[in-house]
């Protein structure tokens, strides 16, 4: 595959922590701390009542500010749910789709993840699709297999051109929040093979061209090694985006580690 310039891309989510206060001082420190990083594109998934405070705070900045997730219907009885244009309305720009916690906390299937991901597109969203696999699938040798079922089903019915608003984050459900990442050997393969089958699914070109993100358990002291990976184009960051300091620390890192053309 071509060597190309893939912007690399830091993510912050949040989770549900932080209050109102805390989220305003927490975007206002990330402000200050980034103010020369220009190489790298920054979103922050906050919780949805602090979506629009959040993105006020980052208006005509070049951080975004993204939800973590959203129903796949656009409207109606559906308590306590938040929709795409509901987030679209308040400065949202982007959606975390299918994260492990909604997998596995919540039970979101394959199913209620592929509608979800379209009707973000719907709304005039970007996607981040997390994918990735179980320690016992891991164990069981099925890591690929997973990703592949988890691309297949969320990706169903889409054309290139749809291709272009998602990013993929490749996130192993035994590294996040456990404090035990991937190794940049075992990233690197999983990435590899993501775009392998993108590059199957939606042609080469596409596949160069979409940015796979790293997710679990990304740190200021083990970004550098993870992004050495030729098909690694970032991190999604839980737990170390919650203090300014770090997250910082993470983006600077990506930043320095370049484009994987530099890479190579
Ligand atoms: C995440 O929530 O997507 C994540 C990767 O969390 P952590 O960095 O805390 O492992």
């Amino acid at each position: 595959m071509t060597a190309r310039t893939r912007r690399p891309m830091v993510g912050g989510n949040w989770k549900m922590n932080t209050t109102f206060p805390e989220a305003v001082r927490l975007a206002d420190d990330l402000k200050r701390r980034i103010g020369r990083l220009r190489a790298v594109d920054i979103v922050v998934y906050p919780p949805f009542p602090f979506i629009e405070a959040v993105a006020r705070r980052f208006d005509g900045e070049r951080v975004t500010v993204g939800a973590q997730d959203l129903h796949a219907k656009a409207s109606g009885a559906f308590t306590g749910a938040v929709s795409g244009p509901q987030l679209r309305s308040v400065g949202c720009t982007s959606v975390l789709i299918g994260h492990s916690e909604r997998r596995h906390v919540f039970g979101d299937s394959d199913v209620t993840i592929a509608g979800k991901l379209a009707a973000a597109l719907q709304a005039d969203l970007d996607v981040v699709l997390c994918v990735g696999e179980t320690l016992a699938e891991r164990d069981g040798d099925r890591t690929f297999a997973v990703c592949e079922r988890q691309l297949a089903s969320a990706l169903h019915g889409l054309d290139a051109t749809a291709l272009q608003r998602v990013v993929v984050a490749y996130e192993p459900v035994w590294a996040i929040g456990t404090g035990r990442n991937a190794t940049p050997g075992q990233a690197q393969d999983v990435h590899r093979f993501i775009r392998e089958w993108l590059a199957g699914a939606f042609g080469a070109a596409t596949a160069t061209a979409t940015r796979i993100q790293y997710g679990g358990s990304v740190k200021a002291d083990n970004v550098a090694e993870l992004m050495a990976g030729p098909d690694v184009d970032g991190a999604l960051v839980g737990g170390a985006s919650l203090q300014a300091e770090s997250f910082a620390s993470i983006i600077q890192a990506v930043g320095q580690a370049g484009t994987p053309s530099s890479k190579s």
